[in-house]
């Protein structure tokens, strides 16, 4: 679809909010939290804040729930009954303040749902989901999405971006048929495009490695001492697993009550000790460097020869949140 731009103006963008919580939508949008911004359920525009480079969490459980049933069963005597959780109707939800390495983010996470095996449930939830998003127009030292094909005001994955221009107004770029209708629903708040340039109203995160270089160099490094330096902090302790937009690691529980159970499917971490423990006692990442090789080189060898795109999109979520201090960016630049 071609892209259209339109100008809407900091008060109509209140009022496209309002329209959607008044036709009943769930919207999810950055909260202050303390120091914080967290993607949570929003009811007010009030409730918004505007003052965050990415929000701690990422918007990944709207898709990929932290905890999300499967499906129940019931035995008895005669037949064991099972409760689809994939014929269940899914909310419709909106991402509002999405930035662009978020949305960039729902990328190679729909990909990784979409392989040998199509995952209806996580197909169902993600076909409901507006992506709103919001361009940076600011960045700190953790971020590096220009190093993985992303940008501050990239639109990959966006439904509708917006770029904040001077003044308050927004620079409105319609990529998806689902933001057309967005846009078609309230055109009354849209107006031509803007004249100004957008690129002069982003944030400059620089260029801080080319991954083709840094892929073709994993092809051998399974080997290396950089494994072990880089990993002797780590604590295993997988925040940097919850909080990655991309990681899509999981358990599946079962919650049994007698004749009657839940299936479940749980995020986990290829950080945790427990991620790769064989029933016989055998593990075969047994060291946490051997742990810290597999995050870097599913995001940046395995996922990219298989589907073309980097694991990773440079939110720099890890870093902020690791209690170790240990830096994804750093570790790609030592590289
Ligand atoms: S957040 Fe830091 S300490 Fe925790 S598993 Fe990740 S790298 Fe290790
Ligand atoms: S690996 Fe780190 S920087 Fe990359 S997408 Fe995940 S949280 Fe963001």
């Amino acid at each position: 679809m071609q892209t259209e731009n339109y100008l809407i103006r900091k008060p109509s963008l209140e009022k496209l909010f309002n329209n959607l919580i008044g036709s009943g939508k769930t919207i999810f949008a950055p909260k202050a939290k303390g120091k914080l911004a967290l993607f949570d359920n929003v009811k007010a525009y009030g409730e918004i804040t505007e003052d965050y480079i990415v929000t701690a969490n990422s918007a990944k459980s709207v898709v990929f729930p932290r905890t999300e049933k499967l499906f129940s069963y019931h035995k008895s005597k005669e037949k064991t009954e099972i409760t689809d959780a994939a014929n269940s109707s899914f909310p419709e939800v909106i991402l509002w303040g999405t930035r662009p390495c978020d949305a960039a983010a729902f990328i190679p996470l729909t990909d990784t749902f979409n392989g040998d095996y199509k995952d209806i449930i996580f197909n169902s939830r993600r076909e409901k989901v507006l992506l709103l998003s919001f361009s940076c127009n600011k960045s700190d030292d953790y971020c590096f999405c220009t190093s993985v094909n992303s940008g501050p005001g990239n639109t990959s994955g966006s439904d509708v971006l917006f770029t904040k221009l001077p003044g308050g107004d927004y620079l409105a770029e319609v990529m998806t048929p689902k933001g057309q209708l967005l846009v078609r629903e309230s055109i009354d708040l849209f107006e031509p495009k803007p004249e100004e340039d957008k690129d002069r109203n982003l944030a400059v995160v620089a260029n801080r490695f080319n991954q083709k270089e840094i892929q073709a160099k994993l092809q051998n490094l399974f080997e290396n001492p950089v494994w072990d330096d880089k990993s002797r902090a780590c604590l295993g302790c997988g925040s940097c697993a919850y909080v990655c937009p991309v990681c899509s690691c999981f358990d599946i529980q079962d919650e049994a009550h007698g004749n009657k159970g839940t299936h479940l499917r749980c995020w986990d971490s290829c950080g945790f000790g427990l991620f790769t423990l064989h029933t016989s006692g055998h593990n075969p990442r047994e060291t946490q460097s051997a742990r810290w090789r597999q995050r870097i080189l599913h995001k940046f060898l395995y996922i990219p020869n298989k589907s073309k795109i980097a694991g990773c999109v440079g939110c720099g979520r890890c870093s902020r949140s690791c209690p170790a201090d240990i830096n994804i960016l750093e570790t790609l630049t030592s590289l």
